[in-house]
């Protein structure tokens, strides 16, 4: 069976959206994974079909409700009982790389997706549901942040990217940032590809590669230093 999403929304036709398109496109079209969309929607039960309320407390805007998502939800878990139930939200773990090696290597995945204010906190206690944010911004809802987190654990199924290593040399793989890429031309409005790249010698390029993949963590990312330490033996905060 092959790997299978679930999302759980109130805008289905923005499925699959850019998944359906490149590499992602095109692992979907050959069985590499399966997507499915789940109206939010059709779980209300008065004639308005009313998936939001005003929240409790009072102020702005509207909160989605407990008992339509419970049931949403409930079909989820009953559709695909070993896949973890992930919803989208800003208040949620933040989404890394280690994260989405483990859902790729799953049975697959079912996502909620917020709109509104977001979601009636008692969903989180009373279903094991595991709450997922894709950085520190907000969104106007949760589709475009399932699309990003789909789009992470595709890549990663089997036989979907062409060359095996290069995920396993990518930024985050080794919990730095990969090191910078060139291709031709050799020159371009007067700068060189650095000479190293052009020597053919592998183990001088497998060393500026890794050099520069710290240096440019330590410039660009160094909450990752820090916990990465450092591979050059200094302390992660750059003394020796
Ligand atoms: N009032 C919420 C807050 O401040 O935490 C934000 C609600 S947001 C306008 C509506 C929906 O967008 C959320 O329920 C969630 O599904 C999605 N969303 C917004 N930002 C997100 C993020 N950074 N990561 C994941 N989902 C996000």
């Amino acid at each position: 069976m092959s790997w299978a999403a679930a999302i759980l929304t109130l805008y289905p036709e923005m499925f699959p959206g850019p998944l359906g398109l490149s590499l992602a496109g095109r692992a979907l079209a050959e069985g590499k994974w399966s997507l499915d969309t789940v109206q939010i929607r059709d779980f209300a039960t008065d004639r308005h079909r009313s998936v939001d309320d005003t929240p409790a407390g009072g102020g702005a805007g509207m909160v989605m409700r407990a008992d339509v998502l419970g049931a949403a939800v409930d079909h989820a878990l009953a559709r695909q009982p070993r896949a973890p139930l992930l919803a989208m939200t800003p208040r949620g773990r933040p989404l890394a790389q280690d994260f989405v090696r483990e859902l790729a290597a799953g049975p697959g995945v079912s996502i909620l997706c917020g709109r509104f204010e977001g979601m009636d906190e008692r969903l989180f206690e009373a279903r094991p549901i595991l709450p997922v944010s894709i950085g520190d911004y907000v969104l106007s809802g949760g589709e475009t942040a399932a699309i990003v987190l789909l789009d992470a654990c595709v890549r990663l199924l089997p036989g979907v990217m062409g060359a095996a290593l290069s995920g396993e040399e990518e930024s985050f793989e080794g919990g730095l940032l990969e090191y910078p890429q060139y291709t031709r031309p050799n020159i371009w409005e007067g700068r060189m590809i650095p000479e190293v790249l052009r020597s053919g010698d592998h183990a001088k390029i497998a060393a500026w590669r890794k050099a520069r993949s710290i240096e440019d963590t330590r410039l660009r990312r160094p909450d990752l230093m820090e916990r990465h330490g450092d591979a050059s033996g200094r302390s992660p905060s750059g003394a020796r």
